[in-house]
């Protein structure tokens, strides 16, 4: 599409309705690959984020009441829906985020998984009760929904991250509003023009664009009780602060470092082939991509070695072509972020072995890329070895032993993932015990929990209680109600 041709403004959708947003600032949709502009995305002020929050209040009174068994029948057809737009919604992820068709099929796919395991509210959100906690008294809990909540999504999964959230939220009885990644709204206007069709009452679920001022509103609103964030852990740190200092339920994901530990008796082929994989796929810009390579005793020469290999020869490109193993980063800013963390990570003294700052991809020369690159010999205290880089970038470590490579990882202040690659079982418990992260991977290189399963940050990259996903997410969209219950004999008898 030539820069000159008009392109769409996005509208949110409210109360059942797609409308126009009232913002006066806007910005450009970009395709990372291509530079192309794909839309102009309006950042809403309060007032639409109000209106959200008022329509979705009023829903909650009636979708409170509606059984469950009746609301789930929206996510099955929710389901179906996506399942029959699948294409589309990959192919948008890639468009808009840069990623490779594969990987946009595996973050829908994701999407999918959580839409048919909140299906199961029926079962999940069953309460809990004890016959005869006293003579003749019975206590139960039961579970009910809070009210309006609210997601705040990051970029780099535009399908995925709202679903980790929104079907357990409306599958217990709240109303929910969502706000997308200004710089990735494309996926979740076409996911909620399938929320449309599956004909879920007005208000129950909303969509409002935008970008700190929408934020902010959602932290502030007195009708907003609970808010699931995702982004990094400045803003993570943030959002957590403003909203429980005001009462609300809030969960945080934020940012991650994480370290892969390989041992000398670590299958080599497997292990170069899935922590490339991690470290590279989705341009790096994963929360769960490893950062950190830390090669204990007799595994550093051959592991540096195939990773150079690989590092070197994996295909960079427009996500939409075939063959393209490695995509675009968000943006241009993303992309000078980037290569001056590699440049800063030189000048504190490791060796840059693979260099992929200013790659030229044929075809794509606007496009925002940075090739794999590997620093070698990073020092554990050293700032390049704390921050999130956020792009294909691996730093590697070595340690002489299991014991040292544990204590690298703890000593981290991230918490998000930890993976080891070993043969040994011992080393793997070992691991599995000690290692100071929410999500763990042995000889697995994204260790993603399924929808089933919370997504367990730790330390500071999670600020919050219950995580997102699974029977964490019933908990966080609900609140308990304890009844203790007595029936007088007396009454009893009288009647029959
Ligand atoms: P970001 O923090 O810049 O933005 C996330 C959201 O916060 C966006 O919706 C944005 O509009 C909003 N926001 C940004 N700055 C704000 C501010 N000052 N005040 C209020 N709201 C603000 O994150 P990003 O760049 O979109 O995403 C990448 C980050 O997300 C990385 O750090 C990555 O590790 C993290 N992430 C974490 C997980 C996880 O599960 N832990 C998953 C995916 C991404």
């Amino acid at each position: 599409m030539p820069q000159s041709q008009p392109v769409p403004t996005l509208q949110n959708y409210i109360n059942g309705e797609w409308c126009n947003s009232i913002a006066s600032e806007f910005l450009d949709v970009i395709n990372p690959a291509t530079a192309e502009r794909l839309a102009k995305v309006p950042l809403s002020p309060e007032a639409e984020v109000d209106r959200a929050a008022q329509a979705a209040a009023s829903a909650f009174q009636s979708w409170r009441r509606t059984p469950p068994t009746q609301r789930v029948q929206y996510l099955f057809r929710l389901k179906v829906l996506m399942d029959e737009h699948f294409e589309d919604l990959s192919r948008t992820v890639t468009i808009e985020c840069g990623k490779t068709l594969d990987e946009a099929r595996g973050e829908i796919r994701r999407a999918i998984e959580n839409v048919e395991t909140a299906c199961g509210i029926p079962m999940m959100m069953q309460g809990a009760n004890l016959e005869d906690i006293a003579s003749g008294i019975d206590e139960y809990m039961i579970r009910q929904p809070l009210g309006v909540a609210a997601a705040i999504a990051p970029f780099n999964f535009p399908g995925m991250i709202p679903f980790w959230f929104m079907p357990y939220a409306i599958a217990c009885g709240n109303t929910y509003i969502v706000k997308p990644s200004e710089k990735v709204p494309l996926t979740m206007q076409k996911v909620f023009q399938l929320l449309d069709q599956a004909g879920l009452p007005k208000g129950v679920i909303n969509l409002v664009n935008g970008s700190k001022a929408a934020v902010d509103a959602i932290l502030d609103h007195p009708l907003i009780r609970a808010i699931s964030f995702v982004g990094s852990s400045p803003v993570a740190k943030y959002v957590y602060s403003r909203a429980s200092a005001q009462g609300k339920r809030v969960q945080c994901q934020g940012g991650a470092k994480n370290p892969v530990i390989v041992l000398p008796d670590a299958d080599l082929e497997m292990t170069t082939r899935i922590t490339a994989d991690s470290a590279f796929g989705c341009a790096g810009q994963r929360c769960l991509a490893a950062s950190i390579a830390i090669t204990v005793g007799a595994a550093q020469q051959p592991y540096t070695e195939a990773m150079a290999e690989v590092a070197a020869n994996r295909v960079v490109g427009y996500g939409l072509d075939t063959g393209v193993q490695m995509g675009a980063v968000i943006s241009a800013q993303s992309r000078s972020r980037i290569e001056q963390l590699i440049q800063q990570g030189a000048d504190e003294g490791a060796k840059i072995l693979i260099d992929g700052r200013n790659p030229t991809v044929a075809g794509y020369e606007r496009g925002h890329f940075v090739r794999p690159t590997l620093l070698q010999n990073v020092d554990p205290r050293s700032q390049t070895a704390q921050t999130e880089i956020f792009g294909p970038v691996l730093s590697l470590m070595h340690v002489e032993t299991i014991d040292e490579a544990i204590a690298l990882v703890n000593n981290s202040p991230w918490g998000n993932m930890a993976c080891l690659f070993t043969t040994s079982g011992a080393a793997a418990r070992k691991f599995r015990y000690e290692a100071e992260a929410g999500n763990i991977g042995i000889n697995i290189g994204v260790a993603a929990p399924m929808a089933f399963f919370p997504f367990s940050g730790w330390k500071e990259s999670f600020y919050g209680d219950l995580h997102g996903q699974g029977q964490h997410a019933i908990e966080f969209f609900t609140q308990t109600k304890v009844v203790v219950e007595r029936w007088s004999q007396k009454d009893w008898s009288r009647q029959f």
